[in-house]
């Protein structure tokens, strides 16, 4: 089958042909319908090498849907045919936190050697993957596998950043969303469906801010450097109650404690290596700084029904199996508005 691999330290993605994937115990076969194509994979290969965590040739994809091809031995609740989305953040599912749904915080999987698909384990942008346990199975349920795959990650990290803050998203709150990419466009419709705050969108790009306007937010201000201060200007001098930063570099870090409000969350989703100091007197009172990874599968669940009752929808541009690599430079580049959906079986 085709797939596509990050196969040398610094180098651009190879589409090559690898072996069929079986099924094991207990797995799962996916053909492949469509496949996300995330920003962190673009921060991942940039990774140096004593650095890198994953081993080589790595298949790319943490974001899959498809119909399931075969089940392995013993797999029971699906059937071959069935239509389903792939909740990546693979646990133990045995932990603490994995008996509760959130395996994104696995206790155990770096002991186990358990790693998402596309982040360590063979991903989703392959004709075929394999799923390791029918439990990372979300029933897709009449939704379009295309239109809905982004939501395992550009709508389920966005999902369960948000609902930390929503207690303080009260009327005449405000949400500041920083980058209005894959992520952060989700994260505005979000905000939108969640709560009653009014959402300020910041990015480097016109055309993101378009994007922005049109999915949502009610007002959007170019990122730069006197980005906060328009922030605070927007709100009367108060800040913003919560400041969502989908780039997390340190210019966007900077702006982000430079324009939240006292007793204000600021949550840092972006990979860029930015950083929040957090001292007295160094930010207003009492603001939270967290950096959250991904969502559980309870959320996930969540998230695809707010997709099913029409309150967030995802701006795709398809690409075919042959153009991945094309994707990922378009991305690199800051052309993709919304999320690049791979197809990888056309
Ligand atoms: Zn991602
Ligand atoms: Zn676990």
């Amino acid at each position: 089958m085709k797939a596509l691999q990050y196969r040398t330290i610094g180098a651009a993605p190879e589409l090559v042909t690898v072996p069929d994937p079986e099924p094991g115990p207990g797995q799962v076969l996916l053909k492949v319908s469509a496949a996300g194509v995330c920003h962190s994979d673009i921060a991942v290969m940039s990774w140096p090498e004593k650095d890198f965590p994953y081993p080589l040739p790595l298949t790319l994809g943490h974001e899959g849907a498809g119909t399931i091809a075969a089940l392995g031995e013993g797999v029971t609740g699906f059937s071959v045919g069935d239509s389903v989305a792939v909740y990546g953040p693979w646990g133990c599912g045995a932990c603490p936190p994995c008996a509760g749904g959130r395996e994104n915080y696995c206790l155990r999987a770096g002991e186990l050697n358990i790693f998402p698909p596309g982040l360590g384990a063979p991903g989703a942008i392959a004709e075929y993957m394999i799923v390791d346990d029918a439990r990372h199975l979300e029933p897709l349920g009449g939704l379009d596998p295309i239109e809905t795959v982004p939501l395992t990650d550009a709508g389920l990290t966005p999902y369960h950043a948000i609902k930390q803050s929503l207690p303080k998203l009260v009327p005449g709150s405000t949400a500041v969303v920083i980058g209005a990419g894959g992520l952060g466009h989700v994260a505005i419709q979000l905000l939108r469906a969640l709560s009653p705050a009014r959402v300020i969108a910041l990015d480097v790009s016109e055309d993101k801010l378009d994007l922005a306007r049109t999915v949502g937010a009610h007002e959007t201000v170019i990122s730069d450097a006197e980005a906060a201060d328009r922030v605070r200007e927007l709100t009367g001098g108060r800040g913003a109650t919560a400041v969502f930063d989908f780039v997390g570099a340190a210019p966007t870090t900077a702006t982000a404690a430079g324009c939240v409000a006292m007793e204000g969350d600021i949550t840092i989703v972006g990979i860029g290596g930015g950083v929040v100091p957090v001292g007295f007197g160094v930010l207003p009172f009492e603001v939270n700084v967290t950096a959250p990874y991904w969502g559980s599968r309870g959320e996930l669940h969540e998230v695809l029904d707010l997709a099913r009752a029409g309150s967030i929808e995802v701006h795709v541009e398809t690409f075919a199996m042959q153009d991945a690599p094309l994707a990922y430079e378009r991305l690199h580049s800051g052309k993709i508005n919304g999320r690049a959906v791979i197809l990888p079986n056309g």
